[in-house]
This record gives structure tokens, C-alpha cells and sequence, in this order.
């Protein structure tokens, strides 16, 4: 039977959907790619930390319809069903529909306006396993070896959507930058 939008599906996705931080979770194909990054990176002496790897869909699922509904961007009856999320977004009243929805909003701690205008996205290459986010650093210049053999020295930069060095030594191992997210690489740059 259908369980209401509501806190309760905080809780069940807190259990049965989280995401993943562990490289493993990674498409095999672009993870060998983010394996032959950060060896390259650890090698010349540089820092990495993984925040983010696997979205899972389910969790993007809940959080994007959620949003969309507390914040009256869509119907309650809109959001189409799917596999092994028995919700019933539609309590039969608006107010108490956008009520469950802003419960979820809350307990999952998602940004609304006027700290993000967009609602969490359905699509993604985190979803995908093609993706990753992660903080890269060192101090001074460093000589990283690209997935060629050849080596090139890059100075650190706090912004890394900025450094094209980096980003180039990135793009040779076939992991690429999105340029307006600093710690987001990804299969194709998006
Ligand atoms: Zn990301």
C-alpha cells in the first residue's frame, strides 16, 4: 500500500537510498578513468578528497518531486510513478499534498528559493556513475604526468574551474571539468 509523502520517506531513503562515496560505485569505465586522475595527481604530490560519487536515483527522485511540489511548481498528481518508491504524493488536498512534500524539503535539508531557484535534478551524471566530486590540492607548482607519459608543471590555483593545466591533465585521462561547479568532473565535462 502507498505511504503519503511525509517525514517517513526521509527515514526509509536515509535507509534504503543513500548515495555512494566510494569509487567502486562508479560506471567501470569511467571510474578507471578517475583511477588513472588521481593516481597521476597522488603521484606528483597532490591532495584528494572524494565528496560525492553515486546519486541514487531514488533519493533524486524524492528529492526533485518534493521540492516541486512544496514549492507549487507542479500538481501533486503530476509526478509519474516509479519502481520501488511506493509514494502517494497526493494527499486528495492541496495544502496537506504541499505539506508532505515540504516535510521531505525539510528533513532531506534541500535548498529553496531564495538559496536555489532550481529543483534538485532527475538527470545527472551522478546518477549515471559518471561523474565525481572532489577537492584537489598542493602547494607551489607541481609536475603531473598526463595519461600520454608527458609531463607538465602546474601551479596551484584555488578555483579549480580556472586552472586549464589541471583540467588539461583531467581531459588526457578522459575526466573532464564542468566549469561552473569546482569540486564536479565528469565523463563529459557536464
Ligand atoms: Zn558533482
Amino acid at each position: 500500500m502507498a505511504q503519503k509523502s511525509g517525514r517517513y520517506w526521509v527515514a526509509w531513503a536515509n535507509a534504503h537510498a543513500t548515495n555512494s562515496a566510494d569509487v567502486n560505485a562508479l560506471d567501470a569505465d569511467f571510474k578507471a578513468k578517475v583511477e588513472a586522475f588521481i593516481q597521476a595527481l597522488k603521484a606528483a604530490g597532490a591532495t584528494v578528497i572524494i565528496a560525492a560519487i553515486r546519486r541514487n536515483p531514488k533519493r533524486a527522485y524524492l528529492f526533485h518531486w518534493a521540492w516541486m511540489i512544496s514549492q507549487g511548481k507542479c500538481a501533486p498528481g503530476d509526478p509519474a510513478p516509479m519502481q520501488g518508491v511506493d509514494i502517494e504524493w497526493d494527499h486528495g488536498d492541496l495544502k496537506r499534498s504541499k505539506a508532505g512534500a515540504k516535510e521531505m524539503v525539510d528533513g532531506f535539508g534541500l535548498a529553496v528559493p531564495p538559496a536555489s531557484f532550481n529543483p534538485p535534478s532527475l538527470i545527472s551524471n551522478h546518477i549515471n556513475g559518471q561523474a565525481i566530486d572532489m577537492t584537489i590540492t598542493w602547494t607551489g607548482t607541481i609536475r603531473i604526468r598526463k595519461k600520454d607519459g608527458t609531463v607538465i608543471d602546474v601551479p596551484y590555483q584555488s578555483n579549480p574551474d580556472t586552472n586549464t593545466l589541471l583540467q588539461e591533465v583531467g581531459a588526457s585521462c578522459g575526466v573532464k571539468k564542468l566549469k561552473t561547479d569546482r569540486p564536479h568532473w565528469s565523463y563529459n565535462g557536464k
